[in-house]
């Protein structure tokens, strides 16, 4: 097994149906993104929501992915997906210390379009039971590392894989049948005899493959920094097919803050993607328009920065881009992260009125001022009839009232700052099957290697994703599917599935 993300359900999978199990992590840090994240698993007709009284589906929630997916997953993998997610949810507490509840996350518990046919308000995110606040990723890699090694599962970290071990049969046919891989300096080689999974996550810190694959490249990213596309280059030298490598998970990041974090592969903080959704506040671009509706959720927002303009020098139309703040907003709440007894970093321009915001910013001031003109109208009315700020349950925060995050612009000093889109990470890669079974271009399993997570073409699955946790469950599911196969596989031969060697 390669990583120590959401791959540990594979591990863990594989090693409670009997399986010898090694998972090689590159980094000293055992979790990856996932053990940074908010832990938040998007599981539709989980248990966990039943036992709260949710009723939900696998119909209703095929009706809503289906639209999501955007023709970018197939039919088989959105099936095995609701079939697998409610059971890796049970499996995983079955076998780990880890107890799932109902998401309390940011108190927005919503699908991401919930007036979509087949969403659903509350239910399914799920996340690791913990007392502590914050974001929950440590809890769920936490629970997951301890099921798998009071498995007897062994995680050997600061071990990075290097290439798959193929044993051809004969012209036609081959076989995974190990890695290898850098351990205390030395290369070492690990027979698997019955598969190998990937799970090293996306190619987010590898600006050469996201400037070549991306349908837009994100210049930041809160990917963890182990995250350099190591998997897909195993995956591809041994003829993998491939399936969304031009998308993302991404969110909006103040500039500068992202431009000062990156060094550290830090890469960014969700403080802009919060501070946006306020009401009294609005992004536009260095016309001064706005282009997109602001409370709407991360992943759908992001794709909007990029819209193309085909006159002139050519260029993304909405970047640069910038976030203007009302007054008020400093004085209430937080900006950069900063609340008002703090100061503020220098990016972050300060002015007595709106025109002279603009001008320190690079926007156009006459466009700015018309922009919010227009936006105050509206705003006092409770609408935004440009892009529908606070019409959706999701961008009120569950809450009826639109004044959450629909508000004028009028109290200075005005505030702003440049804001970009930043990934959370890749998610595009090898293609698999619905047993999570990587597959050559001309469809055939590549016997022995699987992968899930975002190493794997599969996404949440397809474009965009659904709800609060729509990377982390369709990773730990394909995670779990793929272990459980190996579990079978096993039963079928009655032998182990591999040893260090
Ligand atoms: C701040 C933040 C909050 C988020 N919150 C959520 C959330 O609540 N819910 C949600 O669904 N999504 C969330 N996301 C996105 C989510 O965290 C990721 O999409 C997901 O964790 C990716 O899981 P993964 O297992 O594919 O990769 P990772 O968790 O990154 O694991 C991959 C592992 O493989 C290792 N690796 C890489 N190359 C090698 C190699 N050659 N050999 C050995 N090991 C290797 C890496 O070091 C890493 O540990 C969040 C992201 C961020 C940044």
């Amino acid at each position: 097994m390669i990583g120590s993300g959401t791959g540990l359900v594979a591990a863990l999978a594989a090693r409670v149906a009997g399986a010898e199990v090694v998972v090689l992590e590159k980094r000293k840090i055992v979790g990856g993104t996932t053990g940074h994240s908010g832990g938040v698993a998007w599981i539709p007709n989980n248990n966990i929501m039943k036992a709260e009284g949710l009723a939900d589906d696998p119909e209703r929630a095929r009706t809503y992915l289906t639209k999501l997916a955007g023709g970018q997953a197939t039919p088989e993998l959105i099936e095995a997906f609701l079939a697998a997610g409610p059971e890796m949810a049970d499996f995983v507490e079955a076998h780990s210390p880890l107890r799932w509840r109902v998401s309390t996350i940011l108190g927005n518990n919503a699908d991401y379009h919930p007036e979509w046919p087949g969403a659903m308000t509350r239910g399914r995110s799920i996340e690791p039971v913990t007392d502590r606040q914050g974001l929950y990723g440590p809890e769920l890699i936490g629970g997951l590392q301890k099921g798998f090694e009071d498995a007897g599962g062994e995680l050997w970290t600061e071990t990075p894989a290097r290439r798959l071990i193929v044993k051809h049969h004969d012209e036609n046919r081959r076989e995974i049948v190990g890695v290898e891989a850098i351990r205390d300096g030395k290369p070492i080689r690990i027979r698997a005899r019955h598969g190998v999974h990937l799970a090293s996550g996306g190619f987010e810190w590898d600006f050469e493959l996201k400037q070549h694959f991306l349908r837009a490249p994100t210049l930041y990213t809160l990917g963890a920094g182990g995250n350099t596309g190591d998997g897909l280059r195993m995956a591809m030298a041994v003829g993998a097919d491939l399936r969304n490598m031009n998308e993302v998970y991404a969110h909006t990041v103040y500039k500068a803050e992202a431009e000062a974090l990156r060094p550290n592969n830090m890469g960014a903080t969700l403080n802009a993607e919060i501070e946006k959704r306020v009401a009294g506040s609005i992004i536009v671009n260095d016309r001064g328009e706005r282009f997109h509706d602001e409370a709407a959720d991360y992943d759908s927002t992001w794709r909007s920065f990029y819209t193309w303009e085909n006159w002139g020098d050519l260029r993304y139309r909405n970047l640069p881009a910038f976030a203007i703040f009302d007054g008020s907003i400093r004085k209430k709440g937080k900006l950069a992260g900063a609340s008002a007894s703090d100061p503020l970093p220098d990016w972050f321009m300060e002015a007595p009125t709106l025109r002279e915001l603009a001008t320190r910013l690079g926007i156009d001031p006459d466009g700015l001022e018309a922009t919010v003109a227009r936006f105050n109208e509206n705003a006092r009315k409770g609408v935004d009839p440009d892009f529908t700020r606070g019409k959706s349950h999701y961008d009120r925060y569950g809450s009826d009232d639109v004044s959450i995050t629909l508000g004028p612009i009028v109290e200075g000093p005005f505030y702003g700052a440049e804001v970009a889109a930043a990934d959370l990470g890749t998610c595009g890669g090898a293609r698999v099957n619905a047993k999570a079974q990587v597959l050559d271009p001309f469809g055939e399993i590549i016997p022995g290697l699987s992968a899930s997570g975002n190493c794997a073409g599969i996404g949440s699955p397809g474009a965009s994703y659904g709800g609060g946790g729509g990377t982390i469950g369709p990773a730990m599911t394909f995670a779990f599917i793929a272990g459980r196969e190996l579990g079978a596989k096993l039963e079928a031969t009655g032998a182990d599935a591999g040893k260090p060697a």
